[in-house]
């Protein structure tokens, strides 16, 4: 597969691989025209910020399920402590009761 590039130079439109296309992407490398004329991919300021976001938005979704599970997690120890309660309450029922 092959990507269309205009040269930023001459102009003169050229492929190359869609393979190193995505590498000088991430690498941000020089490639060079058929006349030699070199440019790089920069990532622009808005996809920069994008990513940025993207990051946030992931950590704050890794972070709100982390209270949700500790929300569950206490709503479970909660319910045995209450069950304890009840336990020993019925205890000292029968104690009074017996003694
Ligand atoms: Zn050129």
């Amino acid at each position: 597969m092959l990507v269309k590039v205009n040269c930023i130079s001459c102009g003169a439109e050229f492929g190359i691989l869609e393979s190193i296309y995505k590498q000088r992407c991430e690498d941000g490398k020089t490639f060079f025209c058929p006349q030699g004329h070199g440019m790089v991919i920069a990532e622009s300021e808005v996809e920069k910020l994008q990513k940025q976001v993207d990051q946030w938005k992931n950590l704050a979704n890794r972070r709100l399920d982390r209270v949700r599970e500790l929300e569950a997690a206490n709503t479970l120890l909660k319910r045995r402590i209450n069950g304890y309660k009840g336990q020993l309450k019925r205890r000292k029922n029968q104690d009074d009761r017996t003694s």
